[in-house]
């Protein structure tokens, strides 16, 4: 997706004139991070929850065992190697679970255990003796759909009567086929087709309605209209669920207008903060130089890995060309590759297969890779108007208080760039210091 007026997650817009910087593709990161996550983000905040009716008690599990699930369901959430509900799941799931069903609105950051509690909610509400379709969930990709669709294989491995189809392109269904799978998972616009013009799903026996990633969803054109069409032809006792990671007022707007009734649950998501970063900067006259001095850097940390981020993609190839050349084991990780070649350099380079990576300004946005130790600013984050991109500094490098490790920065600064690194150290109230790049026993 290239287009002059996709924003970024902060909402600035990407100037296409400098045709090879990166664009965000929130759809593409968030399945990133669904390919590359093993295991649940930890959070130290609490879960908030707003209950449309305050006076009723409200209910966490502390177990699985709580809820009691049909025995196979149980099994196949143990056979996944879950063995609590995570913090999001322990309010959220004798929500959604409650006799009679509730409508819920959750956010939480990607990682926190939303997909497998909307899962469970669909696997455990299914009729095995019913032939048609019960549980929808619209996902904003079909390959996000596939990644839905494969957790409710595995967490329904024991539920043997229990099937799942795609309502995806490409997916074709011979008119008048009678849909006998009780789970469909797909992009709004083919289950509008399915439902409306086709008449393959009947609506009307929808009980549990899902909507997924919320804030993807809307950023896509036509999306929510089609989801709202779809919505308004559920039945009024279907239960509707809405899942998202960021909470603007935009989503929230949404939410609103396509969940009645709703509970709502927040799980904040950590600050970042520049306070465990030891920060420094070298004075350079070139991009040759910058070059240089890196290498000085680069042989002076050998422990640990390093990303490098570049503005853009030009300057991202040339730097990896030029590191490769000197023997430096380096990989590069950019917009042009597909989704899966980009799991595949984040795994390699978590697996420490690489020790370096170098990518551009907002490729590996919203992509933790905890165990980075230095960061590089080979070129600082600006926005259009040459002015120092905060947010985006602050994502390269700071680190969420509890959980993240002591790091390194280095910003390789251009004499006419200093004025921003002042900024930088001024907005963040933090300092930065000069380093001289032959003298890299300043460093500890
Ligand atoms: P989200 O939908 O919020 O991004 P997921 O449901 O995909 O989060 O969960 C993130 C990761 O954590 C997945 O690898 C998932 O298998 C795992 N996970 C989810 N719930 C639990 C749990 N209760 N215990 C252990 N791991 C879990």
């Amino acid at each position: 997706i290239k287009s002059s007026t996709v924003p970024n997650i902060d909402g600035s817009i990407n100037n296409t004139e400098e045709d090879d910087e990166d664009v965000v593709d929130l759809a593409a990161n968030s399945l990133l991070n669904k390919l590359i996550r093993q295991s649940l983000v930890e959070s130290s905040h609490r879960v908030e929850v707003l209950q449309k009716d305050p006076s009723s008690p409200l209910y966490s599990v502390k177990t699985f065992e709580e809820l009691r699930l049909k025995e196979e369901l149980l099994k196949g959430i143990y056979a996944m190697g879950f063995n609590r509900p995570s913090k999001i799941q322990e309010m959220a799931l004798p929500m959604m679970l409650a006799h009679p069903p509730q409508n819920l609105i959750a956010q939480s950051q990607s990682g926190t255990g939303k997909t497998a509690a909307f899962v469970l909610a669909m696997l455990s509400r299914v009729n095995t003796l019913e032939l048609f379709p019960q549980c929808l969930c619209l996902a904003p990709t079909y390959e996000l759909a596939l990644q839905t669709g494969r957790v409710v294989e595995r967490m329904g491995k024991f539920c043997v009567d229990v099937q799942v189809m795609y309502a995806i392109r490409g997916n074709r269904i011979p008119r008048g086929t009678d849909i006998t799978k009780q789970i469909i998972i797909g992009t709004p616009g083919t289950v509008l087709d399915w439902c409306f013009k086709r008449k393959l799903i009947d609506l009307t026996k929808i009980r549990v309605f899902v909507l997924d990633e919320a804030d993807v969803m809307i950023d896509t054109q036509g999306f929510s209209d089609q989801s709202i069409r779809i919505q308004r032809a559920l039945p009024s006792e279907c239960q509707m669920l809405l899942f998202s990671a960021t909470f603007e007022d935009s989503v929230w707007q949404f939410a609103e207008r396509i969940i009645p009734d709703p509970n709502v649950i927040k799980l904040r998501k950590e600050e970042l903060t520049l306070n465990n970063i030891r920060q420094y900067y070298v004075l350079c006259e070139s991009r040759k130089d910058k070059y240089q001095a890196l290498c000085n850097i680069y042989g002076g940390i050998t422990i640990g890995q390093a990303i490098i981020f570049c503005q853009t993609r030009r300057n991202a190839k040339w730097l990896t060309v030029e590191m490769m050349q000197d023997g430096h084991q380096v990989s590069l990780l950019s917009g042009e590759l597909t989704v899966d070649q980009r799991a595949s350099i984040i795994q390699r380079f978590r697996d420490g297969k690489e020790k370096v990576l170098i990518t551009t300004n907002v490729c590996a946005r919203g992509i933790d890779v905890k165990q980075v130790t230095i960061v590089v600013n080979f070129d600082l984050p600006v926005n259009q108007a040459e002015e120092p991109d905060y947010e985006t500094y602050l994502h390269r490098i700071g680190r969420t208080g509890r959980f993240g490790k002591k790091g390194l920065a280095f910003n390789m600064i251009e004499v006419d760039k200093l004025p921003l690194l002042m900024k930088i150290q001024d907005h963040f109230n933090s300092s930065i210091k000069q380093l001289d790049p032959e003298d890299m026993d300043e460093i500890e």
